[in-house]
């Protein structure tokens, strides 16, 4: 089994496949996890999801000057037994530093992860320094992972994942996937983002699967099994 913890299948770039991908997911034991970024992508994630394809719902921090995150609404999808995870949520400095209404929001979804019992999906982009700065002790994954060592140490200290995908092969980060204990690793996409060709899908994830077991100099059939495992015990997959 193979699993790609962040993809977006639910996002209007697959419109005309998704059923199409999804179909070939589940021929080929490929489990997603599909990420919402606002409330349509959240909901469109809970219409699709079905055993082996689960969502996680939440507001990103670049929408959230165009809606806000109505706690209600959010509370209602996670009602759908497949919804496993809140986020993608987190800080996001690229166009916008922000810093107290994103806080603000990233709050409203920890305190929503802990009342359904259920792990983050943390994005950071530009402000892993002030993220480790009011992040507390969590379950959960930073997932698209471009910060240093020491910042990787440290969110594994908190308790979390680190999430890895294709930016592995425009960065170099193979220091911090040497450092990081398999054990505490997930894979994803990103996926229409951050593949090798214009528009990435969920089987991209294999490859990304094959760069850490390199890396690490470890068996990809050992490397693969152990990443599943991992994303199985932090979001309960069933
Ligand atoms: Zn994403």
């Amino acid at each position: 089994m193979i699993i790609d913890t962040h993809s977006h299948l639910n996002f209007k770039a697959f419109d005309k496949e998704r059923e199409k991908i999804i179909q070939k997911c589940l021929d080929t034991n490929l489990v997603i996890i599909n990420v919402g970024s606002n409330y349509k992508t959240s909901q469109k994630a809970v219409q699709i999801a079905r055993k082996g394809i689960y969502a996680s719902i939440g507001l990103h921090p670049i929408h959230i000057n165009k809606e806000i995150f109505d706690v209600k609404k959010y509370k209602k999808l996670a009602q759908s037994k497949y919804v496993i995870a809140v986020g993608e949520t987190g800080f996001d400095f690229l166009k916008n530093q922000d810093i107290e209404k994103q806080k603000k929001v990233f709050f409203q979804h920890l305190e929503l992860a802990k009342e359904l019992n259920l792990p983050l999906i943390v994005h950071c982009r530009k402000a892993h320094q002030e993220l480790l700065k009011v992040l507390p002790k969590a379950k959960g994954v930073i997932h698209c992972f471009t910060g240093s060592l020491s910042q990787a140490k440290e969110y594994l200290k908190k308790g979390l994942f680190i999430g890895f995908n294709g930016i592995i092969f425009k960065l170099d980060l193979d220091k911090i996937i040497k450092e990081t204990p398999l054990e505490r690793i997930l894979v994803e996409t990103d996926c229409p983002y951050l593949g090798d060709k214009e528009k990435n899908d969920p089987f991209f994830v294999k490859k990304v699967i094959q760069k850490i077991a390199e890396t690490k100099k470890l068996d990809f059939s050992l490397v693969e099994k152990q990443l599943f495992d991992n994303a199985k015990e932090l979001f309960k997959i069933f």
